[in-house]
């Protein structure tokens, strides 16, 4: 699977359209994350038209006059959701990545009903890939001040900005990204800010291969907000029991079709390992080393 966030920065009202026109081109939905003031309203309906995820980005970068906080999260946020017309925003990212401490920033993403963070990625020339080891939504735990609690938040990282400013990574860190991302099952996330795709022809041009590369791979687009949902049901399906035939009943997955539940084999396959009822499909690989049993649950 693959995303595409947005930072707005300098929320040039042109900068928007650009983006609205190369992403109808390329056929991708993308998360916008909206820096304070934002764009003019006429651009907020058109991304919402579009199918795009309008979302937050975070100032605390105090020579963009910004500030680390506790209220200025909230504040800023208030003021963004206002702007764009929406009472439920999932997903944040921090201008510049900047971060503070352990515990702050997922707190107050907690308090203010932020689902998904994507603050840790690259800000730094050379400062790309797997960065935070990892390229699936994860749950982050709290210092050992907050007895190592978890977070409701979800933590998405990201691995490059815009490919081909001169300032992060060139093209040929793409198909490296989606080969690890690939061999994880994870989410290949790439950061392309709309001041680029609009003022600079060769990273326009770059987005527009890296999105071709990866749907020709099989990858499919989705905005960091269905990743979201999509990770919280996946998570809330419990398998309860396993029948006399190996099928096991799950529970909680309700916002899951087609749910592909891996099942431990007793035997290796060949040495009269059990076979799926009728109507599911039936499929061995290895998982985690063990041989396992595809069943796909039927809603
Ligand atoms: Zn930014």
């Amino acid at each position: 699977m693959a995303t595409v966030s947005h930072d707005s920065d300098t929320n040039e009202d042109e900068q928007a359209e650009t983006t609205l026109r190369v992403l109808a081109e390329c056929g991708v939905r993308t998360t916008w994350c909206m820096i304070e003031p934002g764009y003019s309203p006429a651009i907020y309906d058109k991304v919402k038209q579009a199918g795009h995820e309008l979302a937050f980005h975070y100032n605390a970068l105090e020579k963009d006059g910004g500030k680390w906080g506790a209220g200025e999260f909230g504040r800023q946020l208030a003021v963004m959701k206002q702007a764009m017309g929406l009472e439920r925003v999932v997903t944040n990212k921090n201008h510049y990545t900047r971060m503070e401490g352990w515990n702050e920033l997922y707190e107050w993403c907690d308090n203010n009903g932020i689902e998904m963070d994507q603050t840790r990625g690259s800000s730094k020339r050379g400062n790309v890939g797997f960065l935070f080891g990892t390229c699936h939504a994860f749950v982050p735990i709290a210092w050992h001040t907050a007895r190592n609690r978890t977070f409701r938040v979800l933590e998405l990282p990201f691995f490059s900005s815009d490919m081909g400013t001169g300032t992060w990574a060139d093209a040929s860190i793409a198909n490296p990204i989606l080969s690890g991302v690939e061999r994880v099952e994870g989410v290949a996330h790439i950061l392309f800010h709309q001041y680029h795709l609009h003022y600079n022809d060769h990273v326009r041009q770059l987005f527009c291969q890296y999105i071709e590369t990866a749907q020709s791979r099989g990858f499919a687009f989705w905005t960091a907000a269905e990743i979201n949902d999509w990770t919280r049901a996946r998570r809330s399906a419990n398998v309860t029991d396993i029948d006399e035939h190996g099928e096991a009943a799950v529970s909680g997955s309700v916002a899951i079709r087609d749910l592909v539940v891996w099942v431990p084999l007793a035997e290796r396959p060949g040495e009269g390992a059990g076979t799926g009822r009728q109507g599911t499909d039936t499929d061995i690989a290895l998982k985690l080393g063990v041989p396992c049993r595809k069943q796909v649950c039927r809603a």
